[in-house]
Order: C-alpha cells, then sequence, then structure tokens
C-alpha cells in the first residue's frame, strides 16, 4: 500500500487495512467492519458503510478508489433468461446471464473484458483481449445477478473471457462467494470452466481448487481441436490429459467435459469415437452444448439426426451425457455468443 497509486479498496487484504486504520489513529477493529460490509454486505459505495463514522469513511475514500461493476443494460429473454451487461469504472463492459431452471437458477460470470484466445466459433474471441476483471468486479456479477434471481443456486464461469487466464482474481473471487465472512456459497455450486492449460491444471490442483472443473474440449483431436482453439497449438491432448489425471488423483473429483457440437466440424461417430477414447481417462460428466451461430465464424448448428446418433453413440458405451439446450438465444445470450456488442468495440477504436 505505498506510492502514489490509488488501491482498489477491494484489492486490500484485512491485515493491511488493519494497518491502514492503525496508521490513520483509527480502532483496528474498523477494518473488520469495513471487511464486512465489502465482501458480506456487498456495498457499492464508502458511504454505504454505516457502520463507520464520517470521518473514517472520509478518510477511506481519500485513499482509495472503489471500482464496482454495476448494471447498465438488462435483457430478458422469451425463455426467462436474463443477460445483463456490466458497467466498469473505465467504461468497458463485461457481459454475465441468469438462467433459470425451475427452482434453481444458474448465473453465468465473465472473468476477462474480452478474450485474447480467439476460440473461431466464439463471439467473445472476436472481440480479442482488454483486460483482466478484479476480484471486486468479479464478485459484484454474482451479487447483481443473484438480485434477478433470488433462487441462485449454482455459478458457472463459462462468461467472457478465460478464467486460467486471470488465476489469482478468479481464486480470490471464488474464496470471497464461499467464504463464511462472504456470500457463503458452498464451493461444490462453482464450476470453473477452461480450454484447459495444463500448468494451470496442476497449479488449480496444488492449490486444492474445492470448486468443479470443466474442461471446454470441443474436439478430442489435437489436429481438429487446434482448427478451433487457436491456442491449442501450445500442447497436446496427452499434456492435459497428463495434468487432469493429476487433478483426479489429488481431488478425486469428477470432471465435466464440455463439447460444443458443431455441424459438419466435430459432430461425426468418429469424433464421438475420439471423444470416448479421451474420456476414459478418468470419470467425467459430458455436456453436449447446441451451438448457437455466431455470424462471421462459418459455424453450423449440427444437424439434429447427426446430435442423436453422436449422443446415442456415447450413451451405448455407459457414459453420462447431458443435452444442453440452447438457452437465451434471442438476446445473444447463448453460450459463445457474449460479445457486448456495441459498447467494448467502440471503447477499443477509441482508445
Ligand atoms: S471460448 Fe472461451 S477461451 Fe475461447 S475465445 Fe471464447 S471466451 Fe475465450
Amino acid at each position: 500500500m505505498s506510492g502514489k497509486e490509488i488501491l482498489d479498496i477491494r484489492s486490500v487484504t484485512r491485515e493491511e487495512l488493519e494497518n491502514f486504520f492503525l496508521q490513520h489513529g483509527e480502532k483496528k477493529f474498523r477494518a473488520g467492519q469495513a471487511y464486512d460490509w465489502l465482501w458480506k454486505k456487498s456495498c457499492q459505495s464508502f458511504n454505504a458503510m454505516t457502520t463507520l463514522s464520517k470521518e473514517a469513511r472520509q478518510l477511506l475514500a481519500s485513499q482509495f478508489s472503489f471500482n464496482t461493476a454495476s448494471v447498465a443494460i438488462k435483457q430478458q429473454s422469451s425463455d426467462g433468461t436474463i443477460k445483463v451487461a456490466f458497467g466498469l469504472h473505465d467504461g468497458f463492459q463485461v457481459e454475465g446471464v441468469m438462467i433459470p431452471s425451475g427452482d434453481r437458477a444458474t448465473a453465468c460470470i465473465s472473468s476477462q473484458v474480452g478474450c485474447s484466445l480467439g476460440c473461431n466459433f466464439c463471439a467473445t474471441g472476436k472481440l480479442g483481449f482488454t483486460r483482466n476483471l478484479t476480484t471486486g468486479e468479479i464478485v459484484d456479477q454474482v451479487v447483481h445477478l443473484s438480485n434477478l434471481a433470488p433462487h441462485l443456486s449454482n455459478i458457472v464461469f463459462m462468461g467472457m473471457g478465460e478464467p486460467f487466464l486471470n488465476y489469482e482474481a478468479v481464486k480470490m473471487a471464488i474464496e470471497k462467494i464461499t467464504a463464511t465472512d462472504g456470500l457463503a456459497m458452498s464451493p461444490q455450486r462453482i464450476t470453473v470452466s477452461s480450454i484447459g492449460i495444463p500448468k494451470m491444471i496442476r497449479k488449480m490442483t496444488d492449490d486444492g481448487a474445492k470448486f468443479h472443473f470443466a474442461l471446454s474440449l470441443h474436439a478430442a483431436n489435437d489436429k481438429k481441436r487446434e482448427k478451433i482453439i487457436p491456442f491449442h497449438r501450445n500442447y497436446s491432448l496427452t499434456e492435459i490429459i497428463d495434468a487432469l489425471k493429476y487433478y483426479y488423483a489429488h481431488s478425486h473429483k469428477r470432471l465435466t467435459i464440455e463439447y460444443i457440437l458443431l455441424g459438419k466440424f466435430n459432430d461425426t461417430i468418429a469424433d464421438a469415437k475420439e471423444l470416448a477414447v479421451f474420456c476414459k481417462n478418468f470419470p467425467v460428466k459430458i455436456n453436449i452444448i447446441e451451438y448457437n451461430p455466431v455470424k462471421e465464424t462459418g459455424f453450423i448448428k449440427s444437424d439434429p439426426e447427426d446430435e442423436k446418433a453422436f449422443v446415442n453413440f456415447l450413451e451405448k458405451r455407459n457414459m453420462v451425457v447431458n443435452v444442453r439446450k440452447s438457452r437465451g438465444q434471442d438476446i445473444d445470450a447463448a453460450c459463445g455468443q457474449l460479445a457486448c456488442h456495441s459498447r467494448n468495440k467502440q471503447l477499443i477504436n477509441i482508445l
């Protein structure tokens, strides 16, 4: 906490906050009160910390910034899905989605503004990368989305960005969401979805991650995967398998394999066979995701007959397969469609 840089209050640890108050002649317990407002009560401004004296609030405001993500645009799909564009302090936006389903609701949240990985089927990938989200901005998405659906049951990091490329902020956000002095949600209800960077899978394992892990596989063949996920050229499926075996050996947690079915690209029986071979390495659940066509990608949705044959092939081999129907497609909220269409492109051009 030194130098002229103005720190975001939510990047400061409890201990740092305690020292800060002591150095400024305030009682140490003020830090606990402030911390409670920040992470348990999810307040969005210094003024809202009403158990702190006016002087203490002014002191904080004079030394720290408070960079929140606020609801900028809200759209509701005919199927009940709600997409929110969150405005950030520097004018950028990210999107999050609330997907209700019976008495449950899943919040799909973002970890980065844009994404550097440029997967060829994904609208976010077309935006390029702007910046990582902070821990506070990630948690804000959960707070705002949970206000839209009080029965929020699950959180998935499947919005904009690759969570493993903003690992520390994502990890810290999960700590705040699950902490008893935070939002107190169970880590069992949180899933981090990644294209699977082997060294990060190992790091997550070594960190003793309690959340679920989903691998966005989409092709169980190196050449084919590289065509849709250019970043895959940096490693091989064998390296991913080794890292996942390491993860399973330590966590004993079943993996989820995400597989977007792209028509005439990865939806043949030969592709299903490769997927089955890949999945033999560890216990998995396979989520088959219907593709939501994104302009200019050139990819199409799989033919229903091809999808059926693909799923049947896997089920006959006793694999656990769920088919995820597209949700929120009419508001561009479906998987792979998040792009904050107007806002971030404009800002990127200006900067
Ligand atoms: S699919 Fe995920 S990793 Fe790939 S470009 Fe889109 S957001 Fe990034």
